[in-house]
Protein backbone atom coordinates (compact mmCIF):
# COMPACT_ATOMS: atom_id res chain seq x y z
CA UNK A 1 0.00 0.00 0.00
CA UNK A 2 2.83 2.55 0.93
CA UNK A 3 4.53 1.51 -2.38
CA UNK A 4 1.33 2.62 -4.25
CA UNK A 5 1.12 6.05 -1.92
CA UNK A 6 4.72 6.63 -3.06
CA UNK A 7 4.18 6.26 -6.52
CA UNK A 8 0.76 8.27 -6.24
CA UNK A 9 2.70 10.92 -4.58
CA UNK A 10 5.46 10.96 -7.55
CA UNK A 11 2.58 11.29 -10.16
CA UNK A 12 1.79 14.14 -8.33
CA UNK A 13 4.58 15.94 -7.62
CA UNK A 14 5.72 15.29 -11.86
CA UNK A 15 2.33 16.79 -12.12
CA UNK A 16 3.43 19.89 -10.29
CA UNK A 17 6.75 20.23 -12.31
CA UNK A 18 8.68 18.48 -9.59
CA UNK A 19 11.90 16.76 -10.04
CA UNK A 20 11.82 14.85 -6.28
CA UNK A 21 10.42 15.63 -3.07
CA UNK A 22 12.01 16.34 -0.05
CA UNK A 23 9.79 15.00 3.16
CA UNK A 24 10.47 15.66 7.10
CA UNK A 25 9.80 13.40 9.89
CA UNK A 26 6.65 13.94 10.41
CA UNK A 27 3.04 13.06 9.11
CA UNK A 28 3.42 12.73 5.21
CA UNK A 29 6.70 10.49 5.87
CA UNK A 30 4.44 8.43 8.32
CA UNK A 31 1.69 8.49 6.00
CA UNK A 32 4.04 7.24 2.69
CA UNK A 33 6.83 5.32 4.13
CA UNK A 34 5.10 3.85 7.68
CA UNK A 35 8.43 5.64 9.71
CA UNK A 36 7.59 7.62 12.38
CA UNK A 37 11.09 9.56 12.48
CA UNK A 38 11.10 12.10 15.16
CA UNK A 39 11.62 15.99 14.42
CA UNK A 40 15.00 16.87 15.98
CA UNK A 41 17.88 19.25 16.33
CA UNK A 42 19.47 16.22 14.51
CA UNK A 43 18.81 16.62 10.36
CA UNK A 44 16.98 13.73 9.03
CA UNK A 45 14.80 13.51 5.80
CA UNK A 46 13.65 11.71 3.05
CA UNK A 47 14.25 12.26 -0.87
CA UNK A 48 11.90 10.99 -3.33
CA UNK A 49 12.64 11.21 -7.08
CA UNK A 50 9.30 11.34 -9.22
CA UNK A 51 11.01 10.58 -12.01
CA UNK A 52 12.24 6.47 -10.78
CA UNK A 53 11.38 4.60 -8.20
CA UNK A 54 14.19 6.26 -5.93
CA UNK A 55 13.83 6.44 -1.95
CA UNK A 56 16.81 7.76 -0.15
CA UNK A 57 17.04 8.57 3.61
CA UNK A 58 19.37 10.92 5.62
CA UNK A 59 19.10 10.07 9.12
CA UNK A 60 21.19 10.08 12.25
CA UNK A 61 22.77 6.43 12.35
CA UNK A 62 21.26 5.61 16.10
CA UNK A 63 17.91 6.38 14.20
CA UNK A 64 18.23 3.75 11.34
CA UNK A 65 17.58 0.56 13.18
CA UNK A 66 14.48 1.60 14.48
CA UNK A 67 12.99 3.47 10.87
CA UNK A 68 14.53 0.47 8.85
CA UNK A 69 12.48 -1.83 10.84
CA UNK A 70 9.10 0.57 10.63
CA UNK A 71 9.65 0.99 6.89
CA UNK A 72 6.66 -0.69 5.14
CA UNK A 73 6.35 -1.18 1.41
CA UNK A 74 8.38 -2.59 -0.87
CA UNK A 75 9.90 0.02 -2.51
CA UNK A 76 13.97 -0.21 -2.12
CA UNK A 77 15.27 2.33 -0.01
CA UNK A 78 18.62 3.59 0.24
CA UNK A 79 19.52 4.88 3.34
CA UNK A 80 22.31 7.24 3.88
CA UNK A 81 23.06 7.42 7.81
CA UNK A 82 25.55 10.10 9.80
CA UNK A 83 27.03 10.23 13.19
CA UNK A 84 27.31 12.78 15.52
CA UNK A 85 31.21 12.77 15.10
CA UNK A 86 31.09 13.22 10.87
CA UNK A 87 27.84 15.46 11.12
CA UNK A 88 25.51 15.48 8.04
CA UNK A 89 26.93 16.90 5.38
CA UNK A 90 28.76 14.34 3.68
CA UNK A 91 26.00 11.54 3.99
CA UNK A 92 23.74 14.42 2.33
CA UNK A 93 26.15 15.30 -0.28
CA UNK A 94 25.66 11.37 -1.42
CA UNK A 95 22.54 11.38 -0.90
CA UNK A 96 21.83 14.52 -2.90
CA UNK A 97 23.86 13.68 -5.46
CA UNK A 98 20.59 13.14 -7.74
CA UNK A 99 19.41 16.37 -6.93
CA UNK A 100 21.76 18.57 -8.25
CA UNK A 101 20.23 21.65 -10.06
CA UNK A 102 16.71 20.45 -9.55
CA UNK A 103 13.44 21.52 -9.08
CA UNK A 104 11.96 19.95 -5.56
CA UNK A 105 8.89 19.93 -3.85
CA UNK A 106 9.39 20.67 -0.10
CA UNK A 107 7.16 20.65 2.85
CA UNK A 108 6.91 24.44 3.60
CA UNK A 109 5.70 24.52 6.99
CA UNK A 110 7.71 22.28 8.36
CA UNK A 111 11.00 22.26 6.42
CA UNK A 112 13.18 24.38 8.55
CA UNK A 113 16.21 26.48 7.60
CA UNK A 114 18.70 24.26 8.85
CA UNK A 115 17.65 21.90 6.24
CA UNK A 116 16.61 24.07 3.37
CA UNK A 117 20.13 25.70 3.69
CA UNK A 118 22.00 22.12 3.70
CA UNK A 119 20.18 20.58 0.64
CA UNK A 120 20.79 23.99 -1.13
CA UNK A 121 24.53 23.64 -0.02
CA UNK A 122 24.57 20.28 -1.17
CA UNK A 123 22.59 20.44 -4.60
CA UNK A 124 21.49 23.69 -5.36
CA UNK A 125 18.33 23.03 -5.74
CA UNK A 126 14.93 25.15 -6.38
CA UNK A 127 12.33 24.30 -4.36
CA UNK A 128 8.46 24.78 -4.75
CA UNK A 129 5.66 24.16 -1.98
CA UNK A 130 4.68 20.37 -1.80
CA UNK A 131 1.46 20.98 0.91
CA UNK A 132 -1.20 21.15 -1.82
CA UNK A 133 0.73 17.88 -3.41
CA UNK A 134 0.57 16.26 -0.35
CA UNK A 135 -2.48 17.31 1.37
CA UNK A 136 -4.32 16.29 -2.25
CA UNK A 137 -3.29 12.33 -0.97
CA UNK A 138 -3.98 12.33 2.01
CA UNK A 139 -7.41 13.96 2.44
CA UNK A 140 -9.20 10.98 1.04
CA UNK A 141 -9.21 8.42 3.50
CA UNK A 142 -9.04 4.26 2.67
CA UNK A 143 -10.83 1.52 4.08
CA UNK A 144 -7.75 1.21 6.66
CA UNK A 145 -7.79 4.90 7.70
CA UNK A 146 -11.27 4.94 8.28
CA UNK A 147 -11.29 1.71 10.52
CA UNK A 148 -8.68 3.53 12.52
CA UNK A 149 -10.48 6.79 12.50
CA UNK A 150 -13.61 5.23 14.13
CA UNK A 151 -11.28 3.33 16.97
CA UNK A 152 -10.08 6.62 17.71
CA UNK A 153 -13.47 8.30 17.84
CA UNK A 154 -15.20 5.19 19.83
CA UNK A 155 -12.29 5.67 22.63
CA UNK A 156 -12.61 9.46 22.63
CA UNK A 157 -16.33 9.43 23.35
CA UNK A 158 -15.86 6.40 25.83
CA UNK A 159 -13.70 8.53 27.83
CA UNK A 160 -16.02 11.93 27.00
CA UNK A 161 -19.06 9.77 28.28
CA UNK A 162 -17.37 8.95 31.71
CA UNK A 163 -15.99 12.68 31.87
CA UNK A 164 -19.66 13.97 31.27
CA UNK A 165 -20.78 11.49 34.53
CA UNK A 166 -17.97 12.79 36.50
CA UNK A 167 -19.25 16.38 36.09
CA UNK A 168 -20.28 18.26 39.52
CA UNK A 169 -19.99 21.43 40.86
CA UNK A 170 -16.75 21.99 42.94
CA UNK A 171 -14.72 19.59 40.64
CA UNK A 172 -11.85 21.36 38.66
CA UNK A 173 -11.60 21.60 34.78
CA UNK A 174 -8.00 19.81 35.21
CA UNK A 175 -10.22 16.73 37.15
CA UNK A 176 -12.61 16.28 34.13
CA UNK A 177 -9.89 16.33 31.88
CA UNK A 178 -7.87 14.33 34.03
CA UNK A 179 -10.47 11.40 34.08
CA UNK A 180 -11.22 12.25 30.40
CA UNK A 181 -7.60 11.53 29.48
CA UNK A 182 -6.94 8.12 32.07
CA UNK A 183 -9.85 6.28 30.13
CA UNK A 184 -8.84 6.88 27.07
CA UNK A 185 -5.54 5.53 27.56
CA UNK A 186 -7.35 2.62 29.42
CA UNK A 187 -9.21 2.23 26.21
CA UNK A 188 -6.01 1.93 24.31
CA UNK A 189 -5.00 5.52 22.84
CA UNK A 190 -1.74 6.31 22.40
CA UNK A 191 -2.27 9.57 24.23
CA UNK A 192 -4.68 12.64 23.31
CA UNK A 193 -4.73 14.27 19.79
CA UNK A 194 -4.28 17.43 21.48
CA UNK A 195 -4.22 18.93 24.73
CA UNK A 196 -7.90 18.07 26.06
CA UNK A 197 -9.88 21.31 26.69
CA UNK A 198 -12.63 21.39 29.48
CA UNK A 199 -13.76 25.16 30.05
CA UNK A 200 -16.40 25.90 32.27
CA UNK A 201 -18.33 29.19 33.16
CA UNK A 202 -16.67 32.09 32.09
CA UNK A 203 -14.11 30.04 30.48
CA UNK A 204 -16.42 28.55 27.89
CA UNK A 205 -16.44 31.85 26.08
CA UNK A 206 -12.68 31.74 25.20
CA UNK A 207 -12.80 29.56 22.57
CA UNK A 208 -9.14 28.65 23.11
CA UNK A 209 -9.25 28.14 26.76
CA UNK A 210 -6.23 26.23 28.48
CA UNK A 211 -7.98 23.69 31.13
CA UNK A 212 -7.17 24.93 34.15
CA UNK A 213 -8.02 24.54 38.37
CA UNK A 214 -11.63 26.81 38.35
CA UNK A 215 -14.20 24.92 40.19
CA UNK A 216 -17.11 23.94 38.10
CA UNK A 217 -20.58 26.11 39.74
CA UNK A 218 -24.02 25.92 39.48
CA UNK A 219 -25.01 28.56 36.31
CA UNK A 220 -22.29 26.82 34.17
CA UNK A 221 -21.67 25.81 30.43
CA UNK A 222 -18.96 23.41 30.28
CA UNK A 223 -17.22 23.03 27.05
CA UNK A 224 -15.29 19.69 26.76
CA UNK A 225 -13.16 19.30 23.72
CA UNK A 226 -10.95 16.21 23.57
CA UNK A 227 -9.34 13.48 20.92
CA UNK A 228 -7.69 10.15 20.96
CA UNK A 229 -4.32 9.10 18.79
CA UNK A 230 -4.62 5.32 18.25
CA UNK A 231 -2.23 4.24 15.77
CA UNK A 232 -1.41 7.22 14.02
CA UNK A 233 -4.56 8.51 13.52
CA UNK A 234 -6.84 11.90 15.79
CA UNK A 235 -10.21 11.54 16.67
CA UNK A 236 -11.84 15.24 17.46
CA UNK A 237 -14.84 15.91 19.60
CA UNK A 238 -16.63 18.89 21.74
CA UNK A 239 -20.15 18.44 23.65
CA UNK A 240 -21.09 21.37 25.71
CA UNK A 241 -23.16 20.56 28.57
CA UNK A 242 -24.85 22.31 31.35
CA UNK A 243 -24.73 22.61 35.57
CA UNK A 244 -28.38 23.94 36.36
CA UNK A 245 -29.89 26.12 36.49
CA UNK A 246 -29.14 28.03 33.59
CA UNK A 247 -30.50 30.88 31.56
CA UNK A 248 -32.68 31.53 28.92
CA UNK A 249 -30.13 33.11 27.22
CA UNK A 250 -27.88 30.19 27.41
CA UNK A 251 -30.59 27.66 26.67
CA UNK A 252 -30.90 29.93 23.55
CA UNK A 253 -27.48 29.84 22.54
CA UNK A 254 -27.25 26.11 22.70
CA UNK A 255 -30.39 25.78 20.92
CA UNK A 256 -28.94 28.13 18.07
CA UNK A 257 -25.42 26.31 18.28
CA UNK A 258 -27.70 23.16 18.22
CA UNK A 259 -28.78 23.62 14.91
CA UNK A 260 -25.77 25.14 13.22
CA UNK A 261 -24.24 21.79 13.52
CA UNK A 262 -27.15 19.97 12.42
CA UNK A 263 -27.56 22.09 9.10
CA UNK A 264 -23.58 22.22 8.50
CA UNK A 265 -24.00 18.11 8.75
CA UNK A 266 -26.99 18.56 6.44
CA UNK A 267 -24.86 20.05 4.13
CA UNK A 268 -22.21 17.54 3.84
CA UNK A 269 -22.33 16.02 0.45
CA UNK A 270 -19.57 14.83 -1.86
CA UNK A 271 -18.96 17.66 -4.46
CA UNK A 272 -19.64 20.42 -2.15
CA UNK A 273 -16.86 22.84 -1.13
CA UNK A 274 -15.95 23.79 2.15
CA UNK A 275 -17.48 27.50 1.88
CA UNK A 276 -20.87 25.54 0.91
CA UNK A 277 -20.79 23.54 4.21
CA UNK A 278 -19.72 27.02 6.58
CA UNK A 279 -22.08 28.79 4.87
CA UNK A 280 -24.46 26.41 5.98
CA UNK A 281 -23.45 26.30 9.38
CA UNK A 282 -22.63 29.76 9.68
CA UNK A 283 -26.12 31.37 8.48
CA UNK A 284 -28.17 29.54 11.16
CA UNK A 285 -25.92 31.43 13.82
CA UNK A 286 -26.40 34.59 11.89
CA UNK A 287 -30.07 34.14 11.35
CA UNK A 288 -30.54 34.35 15.00
CA UNK A 289 -28.63 37.26 15.89
CA UNK A 290 -25.18 35.69 16.75
CA UNK A 291 -23.15 35.61 13.82
CA UNK A 292 -20.45 38.04 15.44
CA UNK A 293 -20.18 35.30 18.35
CA UNK A 294 -19.35 32.49 15.55
CA UNK A 295 -15.73 33.66 15.39
CA UNK A 296 -13.77 30.76 14.19
CA UNK A 297 -13.92 28.47 11.03
CA UNK A 298 -16.87 25.96 10.89
CA UNK A 299 -14.38 23.42 10.71
CA UNK A 300 -10.92 21.49 9.72
CA UNK A 301 -9.63 18.52 8.46
CA UNK A 302 -8.55 15.27 10.75
CA UNK A 303 -6.62 12.23 10.19
CA UNK A 304 -2.69 11.64 10.87
CA UNK A 305 -2.67 15.52 12.25
CA UNK A 306 -5.65 17.02 14.38
CA UNK A 307 -5.42 20.05 11.66
CA UNK A 308 -4.98 18.93 7.91
CA UNK A 309 -6.70 20.06 5.02
CA UNK A 310 -9.07 20.54 3.80
CA UNK A 311 -10.63 23.75 6.45
CA UNK A 312 -14.33 24.63 6.47
CA UNK A 313 -14.27 28.30 5.74
CA UNK A 314 -15.55 30.72 3.67
CA UNK A 315 -13.47 30.76 1.12
CA UNK A 316 -12.40 26.89 0.65
CA UNK A 317 -13.97 26.75 -2.93
CA UNK A 318 -12.33 22.99 -3.78
CA UNK A 319 -14.98 20.03 -4.38
CA UNK A 320 -14.63 17.59 -1.43
CA UNK A 321 -14.53 14.04 -2.55
CA UNK A 322 -16.24 11.17 -0.80
CA UNK A 323 -13.40 9.42 2.07
CA UNK A 324 -12.66 13.03 2.89
CA UNK A 325 -13.25 13.61 6.74
CA UNK A 326 -13.70 16.66 8.81
CA UNK A 327 -14.86 18.31 11.46
CA UNK A 328 -18.20 20.87 11.69
CA UNK A 329 -17.94 22.77 14.70
CA UNK A 330 -19.99 25.68 14.92
CA UNK A 331 -19.45 27.75 18.21
CA UNK A 332 -21.10 30.89 20.13
CA UNK A 333 -19.23 32.58 22.49
CA UNK A 334 -20.35 35.59 24.32
CA UNK A 335 -18.32 37.46 27.56
CA UNK A 336 -21.25 37.36 30.41
CA UNK A 337 -22.92 34.68 29.08
CA UNK A 338 -20.88 31.90 28.33
CA UNK A 339 -19.98 29.65 24.98
CA UNK A 340 -21.20 26.62 23.35
CA UNK A 341 -19.30 24.58 20.72
CA UNK A 342 -20.99 21.07 19.12
CA UNK A 343 -18.52 19.72 17.14
CA UNK A 344 -18.61 16.05 15.29
CA UNK A 345 -16.10 14.83 12.64
CA UNK A 346 -17.77 13.36 9.36
CA UNK A 347 -16.64 11.11 6.78
CA UNK A 348 -18.09 12.40 3.27
CA UNK A 349 -19.83 9.04 1.62
CA UNK A 350 -21.43 8.43 -1.70
CA UNK A 351 -25.10 8.94 0.57
CA UNK A 352 -24.08 12.16 2.13
CA UNK A 353 -22.05 12.26 4.84
CA UNK A 354 -21.19 9.49 8.28
CA UNK A 355 -20.74 11.57 11.79
CA UNK A 356 -17.84 9.15 13.34
CA UNK A 357 -18.61 10.96 16.61
CA UNK A 358 -22.08 10.32 18.28
CA UNK A 359 -22.32 11.48 21.76
CA UNK A 360 -25.89 13.21 22.54
CA UNK A 361 -26.24 16.29 21.04
CA UNK A 362 -29.46 17.27 23.09
CA UNK A 363 -29.00 20.03 25.71
CA UNK A 364 -27.93 18.23 28.68
CA UNK A 365 -28.53 20.49 32.01
CA UNK A 366 -26.73 18.61 35.35
CA UNK A 367 -28.67 19.02 38.34
ZN1 LIG B 1 -11.69 20.46 15.97
ZN1 LIG C 1 -12.16 19.70 18.92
Amino acid sequence: MQTQRIRRLADAGRRAGMEALVLMPGANLHYLMGMTLHLSERLALAIISTAEDSVRVVLPQLEQPRAQQEYVGGMPVEWFPWSDEEGYRVALRRAASNLIGRTVGVEYTVMRVLELRALEEAAGIHSLDATDVLASLRMRKDADELALMREAARIVETGMRIAIESLRPGRTEREIATIWEEVMRDEGSSGPSFATIVASGPNSANPHHTTGDRRIEPGDLVILDGGATYRGYCSDITRTVAVGPISAEQRRIYEVVQAANQAGFAACRPGVSGAHIDRAARSVIEDAGYGRYFVHRTGHGLGMEIHEPPYITATAQQPLAAGTVFTVEPGVYIAGVGGVRIEDSVVLTEAGADSLTTVDRALRVLE
